[in-house]
């Protein structure tokens, strides 16, 4: 799917489109209801025949101009024919799922995904609506072609596993999904422009914009973006899952993340950078410090073939410390003392984010799904913001873990002759 086109110039083409009056930007369009000049055009908008790609708007739940612009905006970013905004990630991942399942349908997933999804698939679809998951080890190809049975729908993986940063195979897992006529759907949230799942054979690709794509922790929203019959579909006024749950992005909120698009390129690449560096120097004092930049990560070399290279390799990295108490002590430190970062779940954030994932954002996992996904009690998920300087940065985390005892005295003085 489009794989020569380059989502950043894509994006600037789509964003020399002009605000009603000349602005710069696009304009906020604040109405939740659109007059019709011709009274024939109503029945044909609710007919479907006519809609946003001809300029004809019914009501802002259906589509607004502004989400919408967004909607083509998210679309250029992910590589696909078209895309929709939703009030948030978990609404765009259960809209692209009820997009795609019915009553006594299958989904393949993912073990290691964002606690949300985790309990929307094994808890709440089975039981709301007769939707079961099968489970499965995305790295291990088989058990994903095994795990497919006549009643599957749809393959869904998040491209980089959440807290264990395994990188999915999409090329692989996009074949097998295709084998079988079955969409893979893929949760790029952790590393927009750094992996173009769509690019890579993604059918359709969804995205928390509260991360990293908004940047300041301050708006919850997402996207789902896939072909233009498909995301039609989600619209539908009587079948469709966007238009009749209600997940609506509200315009403001649009303006807003469209005005951030623009530097998510530098911000992408000033998150990777830091994250290497810290990374680097922490398993240098040889610390169980997990990320696909490390040449000693299990996926360091897929990554390196399906990464676009000028974002690095992402903005997180995971530290294990052992016990959820050293890790609870640390994070205090850092945050209290060194004011390194945040204890506070979500990522992509200017500044640092710090939590403990088995307590805290994969609790929705049973000790037995956490051990499978490689979850251990002392494992921090840290994504590394940009402000501050590196040195500055290093210093307050090596002086936290020798507060913590996790590294000896020497080892801080030698750390902290390089500062
Ligand atoms: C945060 C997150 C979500 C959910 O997004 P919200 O905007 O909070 O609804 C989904 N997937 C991943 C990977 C996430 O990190």
């Amino acid at each position: 799917m489009n794989e020569r086109r380059d989502p950043i110039e894509d994006l600037a083409h789509l964003r020399h489109e002009f605000g009603e009056h000349g602005g710069v930007n696009m304009s906020i369009e604040a109405s939740t209801t659109f007059t019709v000049i011709d009274p024939e055009t109503m029945p044909e908008l609710f007919e479907g025949r006519k809609g946003p790609d001809k300029g004809c708007y019914l009501y802002g739940r259906h589509f607004n101009p502004t989400v919408f612009n967004l909607g083509r905006q998210m679309a250029a970013l992910a590589g696909t024919e078209a895309g929709y905004c939703t009030a948030s990630g978990m609404g765009a991942i259960s809209g692209a799922i009820l997009g795609l399942c019915n009553a006594g349908d299958e989904v393949v997933a993912s073990s290691a995904i964002y606690g949300g999804s985790y309990a929307l698939l094994h808890d709440f679809l089975p039981a709301k609506a007769g939707i079961k998951t099968t489970f499965v080890d995305i790295t291990d190809l088989d058990a994903v072609r095994n795990a497919i049975t006549g009643q599957t729908k749809l393959v869904f993986t998040e491209s980089i596993s959440n807290p264990t940063l395994r990188l999915a195979n999409i090329p692989r897992l996009a074949d097998i999904a295709h084998e079988q006529n079955l969409p893979l759907v893929v949760d790029n949230t952790f590393s927009p422009l750094l992996l173009r799942p769509a690019a890579l054979g993604a059918d359709i690709v969804v995205h928390s914009i509260t991360k990293f794509i908004s940047g300041a922790s301050d708006i919850i929203a997402g996207a789902i973006c896939g072909s233009g019959s498909y995301i039609g579909g989600l619209m539908d006024l009587h079948m469709g899952p966007l238009m009749l749950l209600g997940p609506t992005m509200d315009p403001h909120v649009a303006s807003t993340i469209s005005l951030r698009i623009p530097h998510l390129p530098l911000r992408m690449a000033a998150h990777g950078e830091r994250a290497l560096e810290l990374s680097r120097r922490l398993d240098a004092l040889g610390l169980k410090v997990n990320y696909p930049g490390l040449p000693r990560h299990p996926d360091h070399e897929l990554f390196n073939e399906l990464r676009s290279s000028e974002y690095g390799y992402g903005g997180v990295f995971t530290l294990d410390v052992g016990d959820e108490q050293t890790a609870n002590d640390l994070m205090s430190r850092l945050q209290n003392e060194q004011r390194f970062g945040y204890l506070a779940v979500s990522l992509g954030y200017f500044d640092t984010l710090m939590s403990c994932s088995g307590s805290s954002t994969s609790s929705e996992l049973g000790d037995e799904a956490k051990a499978a996904a490689g979850i251990s009690p002392g494992l921090m998920r840290i994504s590394v913001g940009y402000t501050g300087t590196l040195e500055q940065r290093w210093g307050q985390l090596l002086a936290a873990l020798g507060d913590t005892g996790i590294i000896g005295a020497k080892k801080v003085q030698a750390g902290t002759g390089t500062a």
